[in-house]
């Protein structure tokens, strides 16, 4: 519900993981900055992501392509032309609203609708402007989404370049090199982390929707007749990629597209949902995009993409299968799966935040906490050594009840006490975030015992 997003985005203020953009200066709407925590937190995401895509996949390698592009890029790849939403403004109130959202919001789905389909149902249907509730509406009209700026110093038409809307067309036109570098035999795939930028009418919800975003994007390339099994692999395989960090199956659904709602170029489509406090929203899509992005970057290029098969003994354009991921989008989606309130103790009215986040994800794998201020100097010891190798925090600051309760909110996982027993034992309690159950460990033990944990 509405208030558990209150609830999540004040935690995010309030203890560095997201802050409000150009704050001081009353802000830019929809800009978000990542405090210390957030950064550990997004950056842990990204690397679970190369983690399963390239380092542990036979098939994947990476990249890390220019935001800014030639912009026949943008003409080759449908951007230019196709890139827009259907616009539309209430005349009474002056509010500017997309159609195919207005009409999403009765439950139907408007994906493949022309104009005159889309202005048709909110007629029919009498749907209202959400702000003041008025069906008097401008005609529906395109709105490209792709920011434009400009290169070089003067400001005319020849230098107008576009920021990246998507990273995925900095792997297409690199396809050729990447093939000729690594060696790589069909089927190979290539990932690629990073920011895109889109004008959108209606952002909002928090990090959901904004107009700067990263993306995580897999396009991998394979035998025509090949694809909708690789089709199928990947989306096994992102599914496994969400459960392994602990996402919980009932918060995800997945939704394959329609005939009707397919690209005139995709072979399938499917979209991962996930249950936002907000409602159901799109994690991550996965298309069979079959030959079409080579195809129209090797006719506006003139340079051939295809691909020789030595097996086979043919040249073709290879087909891809594509699924994209938005990092601050599934952040969002792990932190609010991760938000709990547990009762501690019903008759104290004792309840305690916990970020139930999977340890590896957590911006802190450990706290230190010394018992005493006295024991300052050897819990550093033991902060020193464990900071060689996972983020950990330190705070030896008001009681250890209060401490505990400090990282409960912040996820994380595990809290080491060094008491006075430890002087003689060698050994911190280590207390459970989930469980809060306690148990004793030895301190030579403690990287192998943290390491163990962080499997995924
Ligand atoms: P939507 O329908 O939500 O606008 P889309 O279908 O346009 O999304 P794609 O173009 O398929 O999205 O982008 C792939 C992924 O990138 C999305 O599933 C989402 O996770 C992420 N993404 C897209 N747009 C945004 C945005 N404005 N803010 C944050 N993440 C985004």
């Amino acid at each position: 519900d509405e208030k558990t997003m209150e609830k999540i985005v004040a935690l995010c203020k309030g203890r560095g993981f997201v802050y409000p953009g150009s704050e001081i200066y009353g802000g830019l709407s929809n800009t978000w900055d990542y405090g210390p925590l957030g950064v550990e937190f997004k950056n842990n995401v990204k690397r679970a992501w190369h983690q399963k895509f390239v380092q542990e996949s036979p098939y994947n390698v990476g990249l890390d392509s220019a935001i800014l592009m030639n912009p026949q890029v943008w003409v080759a790849s449908g951007h230019v032309g196709g890139f827009s939403d259907p616009l539309m403004d209430c005349r009474d109130c002056k509010t500017r609203h997309r159609a195919d959202k207005l009409i999403e919001d009765t439950g139907v789905n408007p994906a493949g609708w022309s104009f005159e389909e889309m202005s048709q149902y909110i007629k029919d249907h009498n749907i209202c402007c959400p702000e003041c509730g008025s069906n008097n509406f401008t005609d529906i009209r395109k709105f490209n989404l792709m920011f434009k700026t400009f290169q070089g110093v003067t400001e005319d038409a020849k230098n107008e370049i576009y920021l990246r809307p998507e990273t995925a067309q900095g792997i297409f036109v690199n396809f050729q090199n990447i093939q000729r570098t690594t060696r790589k035999k069909l089927p190979f795939g290539v990932a690629q982390i990073g920011k895109s930028f889109r004008n959108e009418i209606t952002p909002g919800n928090f990090v959901f929707r904004t107009r700067e975003f990263e993306q995580m994007e897999l396009e991998f390339f394979c035998k025509p007749g090949t694809d909708l099994e690789w089709f199928a692999y990947w989306k096994e395989y992102c599914k496994q990629f969400l459960l392994s960090l602990g996402m919980k199956e009932e918060n995800l659904r997945l939704r394959d597209h329609e005939q009707k709602e397919l690209s005139h170029y995709s072979n399938a489509t499917t979209d991962f949902e996930f249950l936002f406090p907000f409602g159901w929203g799109e994690l991550w899509g996965i298309a069979d995009r079959t030959n079409f992005d080579l195809t129209q970057h090797q006719n506006h290029s003139g340079k051939s993409m295809e691909y020789f098969d030595q097996e086979a003994n043919e040249r073709y354009v290879p087909y891809v299968i594509e699924p994209s991921l938005g990092a601050d989008r599934v952040a969002l989606a792990f932190l609010c799966d991760a938000y709990d309130e547990e009762v501690v103790d019903a008759e104290k009215n004792d309840v305690r935040t916990v970020l139930r986040l999977h340890p590896v994800l957590a911006p802190f794998k450990a706290a230190v906490l010394p018992l005493s201020k006295k024991l300052g100097e050897k819990a550093q010891e033991v902060y020193q050594l464990l900071c060689k190798h996972f983020m950990v925090d330190y705070d030896d600051a008001g009681s250890i009840g209060k401490r505990y309760r400090r990282q409960d909110e912040i996820g994380t996982p595990f809290c080491l006490t060094y008491d006075f027993d430890s002087l003689e034992d060698n050994c911190v309690t280590i207390r459970h975030r989930d469980t809060m159950a306690q148990e004793r460990v030895a301190i030579d033990e403690l990287i192998s015992w943290i390491e163990d944990k962080l499997a995924f």
